[in-house]
């Protein structure tokens, strides 16, 4: 049976992992791995989320099934941080959400549900984009195409060239946007970039959707979500993947959501009908643990405020960590502008190194990053940034 089957392709970055987790050297960064390390360097785990197990645990639960889509509470709540607390949609009941596994798993059911009502759609990612949106599309068995985003002469986004990709598209394609702090690259849209995208996709009739992996750790939780309510505004039919990974550092929870806007109550319920089927056949309902936990916290006020908190913290801290790199370079004598750097969002910046040099990093330095000069900014502290400053000084001499 399997004397054929041939050994699938390393995932580069969990290699990369496994490289850091065997180099001996004492100062070796990881600068590779998409998750926030605190001070300390290392992954927090949240007041607000050890405030709300604590309950939890002496509560002493039951742990049978979950409906299909998850805890009720956790889905209402998932769709008043996207949407605002007075959103008429959510009044109107024309939202669907269902709790996923982790982001992954949020855009895992929509590009199944996806298939089914849009099977012959392509779907358009950024290019670049975070590495697994290919993959899981494809596997879902649509075509995928790129469109383009980044401009590595100006470290911004090519948005002339976004927008006539997205003009020459046929309608019913989808089109998957990073609604906040890009992964890769760090570079987000203007608010009034995200109104000429909302346009083109309402002109063109193609299907949005939304990817927020980071919803608070760019400029705040309102703030973050803006494209997704621009969509919303726009009466559109809109996915969305919700990720709690990293704003609760929960990664190994797996707490997602895929949230959809329909355009009526009664298309609601039909949605939802058919989105359960896609979820019975794949895992059949979600874990208990994760979902309960952030359904507490954003529903128990002290905990939301606190939880608020620590997410502002995380977010104050890995701008202080752009603002000292960009510092350091300039004092370790680099000439090259690097203050695009404090103007991207979220954990990542496409740093602009080169793969010769992200190697000689990792050789001479002990410094890991990706080929593509992706660093994960959140993954600096203290204690590590000056190492940092000067081996990146070093190799770029
Ligand atoms: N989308 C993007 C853009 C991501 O960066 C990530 C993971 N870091 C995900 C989705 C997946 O999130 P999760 O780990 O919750 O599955």
């Amino acid at each position: 049976l399997f004397s054929a089957v041939e050994l699938a392709p390393r995932d580069p970055i969990l290699g990369l992992n496994e490289a850091f987790n065997a180099d001996t050297r004492p100062t070796k960064v990881n600068l590779g791995v998409g998750v926030y390390t605190n001070e300390e360097g290392k992954i927090p785990l949240l007041r607000a989320v050890r405030e709300a197990e604590k309950a939890r645990v002496d509560q002493a639960l039951p742990r049978g099934y979950l409906p299909i889509e998850g805890i009720a509470a956790y889905d209402a709540a998932v769709q008043k941080l996207l949407l605002g607390d007075a959103s008429p949609l959510i009044a109107a009941g024309r939202v669907v959400t269902a709790q996923a596994l982790g982001g992954t798993g949020a855009l895992k059911i929509g590009a199944d549900f996806l298939k089914r009502v849009n099977p012959n759609a392509k779907v358009a990612i950024s290019d670049p984009s975070w590495e697994n949106h290919r993959a899981l599309f494809e596997s879902a068995g649509f075509e995928v195409v790129a469109y383009p985003y980044y401009d590595a002469q100006t470290h911004g986004v090519n948005f002339d060239a976004m927008l006539g990709a997205l003009n020459s598209y046929a309608a019913g394609t989808v089109i998957v946007l990073h609604a906040c702090c890009h992964n890769p690259t760090g570079v987000d849209l203007s608010e009034a970039q995200w109104q000429q995208i909302v346009e083109v996709v309402k002109a063109r009739q193609l299907v949005p959707f939304l990817d927020i992996a980071y919803q608070g750790f760019g400029d705040g939780i309102d703030s973050d979500a803006a494209a997704v309510r621009l969509f919303a505004a726009a009466e559109l039919n809109v996915f969305v993947s919700s990720s709690f990974s990293k704003s609760f550092s929960l990664y190994g929870e797996r707490v997602g959501a895929l949230s959809i806007i329909t355009d009526s109550k009664d298309e609601a319920v039909r949605v939802l009908s058919q989105l359960k089927r896609v979820i019975r056949t794949n895992y059949s309902n979600p874990p208990t643990h994760g979902g309960a936990i952030v359904a507490t916290v954003l529903g128990t006020p002290a905990l939301r405020t606190m939880w608020e908190q620590e997410l502002g913290e995380m977010r104050d801290r890995i701008r202080a960590m752009r603002g000292g790199l960009v510092e350091r370079l300039k004092s370790a004598g680099v000439t090259r502008d690097f203050s695009f750097v404090n103007a991207q969002r979220g954990m990542f910046s496409y740093s602009g190194l080169n793969s010769a040099q992200v190697d000689r990093l990792r050789e001479e330095f002990g410094i890991y990053a990706v080929g593509t000069g992706r660093i994960c900014v959140a993954a600096l502290n203290t204690r590590n940034i000056d190492v940092v400053a000067s081996a990146v000084a070093h190799v770029l001499k």
